[in-house]
């Protein structure tokens, strides 16, 4: 990439903007625009961090580093140059195109009967939930021609990850929910891989926006997880999408002071129950208070509405959860 396009691309990608989307919040206000806030590059407990919109630049008092949005980019996920940048690219390319996208597969949820049977096999019945998780379905073979249309090129949509190589839409007969900078997929057919995810990080905690609120969180690894603990009245929720928490999710429950009760599935081979061990040895090392809630043998929380649990008896779990 030559002068020229960095200068674009740094143009495109307004420091602030970047910082927001990645949770940083500015604490208070100095001369010239410039902002004050915590430093999401080192553990900081007084504002240390500045940020001048106006030069799109950043400066840590503590931890001494700065830099323009791509510097920022390579300490903050802690990759090289190259990488950084093609983090930053594909971000400027894929928010609109996902947008677009998730309204796409939002409207075809309604129109395939099988999709919203396999919702219901899911025990996901409420449209409240249905419209907050933004639950989409993608049918497969429209969503190429449907985007085209809009004005989007092959090449990026094959860049997106949204259409293969040969050109067909990569997400066919799955239940879709946007995520930050993802798009999740889960297969309804049995002969295809159960998962999808569009390439690149699959982006903070989900739901965190709202849970981060709460003095005590649950924390679950898949989204039908949520999505039954949400329908059940539940928003003190977040989901880490599997159970290995990236640097991010892992800083974003670590930031405030919170109990977080562990919810992963207790399947018969013991990996859920093993990562929740280990997560919640981490969380404490940091000071976070985490307890294990333990569901019966073979279940996960999906699982357990499904089977008939209900709210009341799920609290009980909570109650009962061990440090
Ligand atoms: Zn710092």
């Amino acid at each position: 990439m030559n002068r020229e396009a960095l200068d674009e691309l740094k143009h495109q990608i307004p420091l602030m903007g970047y910082l927001q989307a990645n949770d940083w919040q500015p604490a208070r206000p100095l001369s010239r625009g410039r902002w004050m806030g915590l430093c999401p590059l080192h553990e900081d407990h007084q504002p240390s961090f500045l940020v001048d919109p106006n030069k799109d630049l950043f400066y840590c008092y503590g931890c001494g580093r700065g830099g323009d949005v791509i510097r920022f980019a390579e300490l903050y996920h802690q990759v090289r140059f190259p990488q950084a940048l093609a983090m930053l690219c594909q971000w400027r390319g894929v928010a609109p195109l996902l947008q677009e996208t998730a309204r796409f597969y939002g409207i075809q949820l309604h129109r395939h009967s099988e999709a919203v049977a396999y919702l219901h096999q899911r025990g996901i019945r409420s449209p409240e939930l249905i419209e907050h998780m933004r639950i989409g379905y993608a049918p497969g073979g429209c969503l190429r021609g449907w985007l085209m249309q809009l004005g989007y090129t092959l090449p990026a949509l094959c860049q997106a990850g949204l259409v293969t190589a040969v050109g067909y839409d990569s997400y066919s007969h799955r239940i879709v929910f946007p995520l930050e900078g993802n798009l999740y997929g889960r297969s309804i057919s049995l002969s295809a891989p159960p998962h999808r995810f569009l390439p690149g990080s699959k982006g903070g905690l989900y739901g965190w926006e709202q849970a981060r609120l709460c003095p005590e969180v649950i924390l679950v690894e898949g989204l039908f997880d949520y999505a039954v603990l949400w329908q059940a009245g539940f928003r003190n929720i977040t989901c880490s999408l599997g159970t290995r928490l990236n640097a991010r999710q892992l800083r974003q429950l670590c930031e405030g002071t919170r109990t977080v009760y562990l919810a992963f599935d207790a399947d018969f081979n013991s990996s859920g129950q093993q990562a929740a061990q280990c997560l919640s040895q981490s969380l404490r090392e940091r000071g976070i208070p985490a307890r294990l809630v333990s569901l019966p043998d073979g279940h996960d929380p999906s699982s357990f509405f499904v089977g008939g649990g209900n709210a009341h008896e799920f609290h009980r779990l909570l109650e009962e959860a061990s440090l």
